[in-house]
């Protein structure tokens, strides 16, 4: 117990002094199935809670291949260059559900890996969309609190990944490929209405001109949607990360919606009902997994599931038997 406060003291100095060895060893804490690790690393948040929420937190999606990493090593390498602190966290729901990845490993984003302001943790590979929801989000508080004043946190568009991202940012973002005619009319508008911009991405070579077609589209659509954030207008600008072009664009864009939301209040009134959200959900979570871990429960489920197939009772009366069940 007493090693654990020690342990808990030594972190709280070292991460407050932007270490990133000891941001690394708390995520790891707060990641840990252990009771007594679960605890210290709660402790831990705890005490660092005022130093959080400094940040700008930003959202990334797109489709694998969509160049997610080649843009955020090119635009966090920008930041970082400006002086900025920037922390890139993930959220892979294919790596939640099979173990397997579509974000890849560490050895992305080598030459961002390497910068001194930057700091980079890979998805949590295991547990539920809510279980990797709520560890990136401590994830992101932790970073916070060593000083980093951008995250970016990209995400796979698929399922329902982007709606728990966007759930947790400040600005979200969409990058979009050329020759999106059809991908246009398919894609769920659903997904372009959380956005707060679009990046036609690979706008460059000679891909440039039909990139600033595709942009002219999106900007077309973009008038009938809804948007993303009160009192903002999405738009879509083109960008080259190989080139380097239009990464400035996008940074003003960010610092802009900044400006203008924290102005509005919207800024904080969407990080209040986030954390509410966020507390909602844990507490949801929390219940379905204390009732079905109930003794019995489980084979009572089974049982009553057999029964419904069997057309022996109705939905309601199987709902009753498990709630009246002790
Ligand atoms: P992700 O799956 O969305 O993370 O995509 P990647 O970042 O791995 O990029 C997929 C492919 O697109 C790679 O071959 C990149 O080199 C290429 N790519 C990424 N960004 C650009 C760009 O700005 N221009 C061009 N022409 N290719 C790019």
């Amino acid at each position: 117990k007493k090693e654990r406060t020690i342990e808990v003291d030594d972190l709280y100095e070292e991460i407050s002094n932007g270490s990133r060895l000891h941001l690394s060893k708390a995520i790891t804490l707060l990641e840990s199935m252990n009771e007594n690790d679960r605890i210290a690393g709660q402790d831990l948040l705890k005490r660092l809670l005022p130093k959080t929420g400094n940040s700008i937190r930003i959202g990334i999606t797109g489709v694998p291949g969509a160049g997610k990493s080649t843009f955020i090593e090119a635009f966090g390498l920008q930041l970082a260059e400006l002086g900025h602190k920037v922390a890139v966290l993930a959220i892979d729901p294919s790596s939640t559900v099979t173990g397997g990845s579509i974000l890849g490993d560490k050895t992305r984003m080598e030459a961002l890996a390497r910068h001194k302001n930057a700091f980079i943790r890979p998805s949590p590979s295991s547990g539920t969309l809510g279980g990797v929801h709520k560890k990136t989000r401590e994830t992101m508080l932790l970073c916070e609190a060593s000083g980093y004043d951008i995250i970016l946190i990209e995400t796979v568009g698929v399922g329902q990944s982007e709606t728990v991202v966007r759930g947790m940012v400040d600005f979200f973002m969409l990058l979009v490929l050329t020759g999106a005619g059809d991908e246009l009319q398919g894609m769920k508008k659903g997904i372009m209405e959380l956005a707060d911009a679009i990046i036609v991405h690979k706008a460059d070579g000679d891909n440039l001109r039909l990139a600033k077609k595709t942009v002219r589209e999106y900007s077309q659509l973009l008038h009938f949607l809804q948007p993303a954030t009160p009192g903002w207008t999405t738009t879509a600008m083109p960008v080259s990360s190989l080139q380097n072009t239009g990464l400035d664009n996008v940074w003003e864009t960010i610092t802009d919606f900044q400006t203008q939301m924290q102005a509005s209040g919207i800024w904080n009134e969407r990080r209040q009902s986030q954390t509410k959200d966020w507390f909602h959900s844990m507490v949801r979570d929390r219940l379905v997994d204390n009732f079905y871990s109930a003794d019995g429960k489980k084979e009572l489920v089974n049982e009553l599931e057999k029964q419904l197939l069997s057309g022996g009772i109705t939905v309601a009366n199987a709902v009753d038997k498990i709630f009246n069940s002790h």
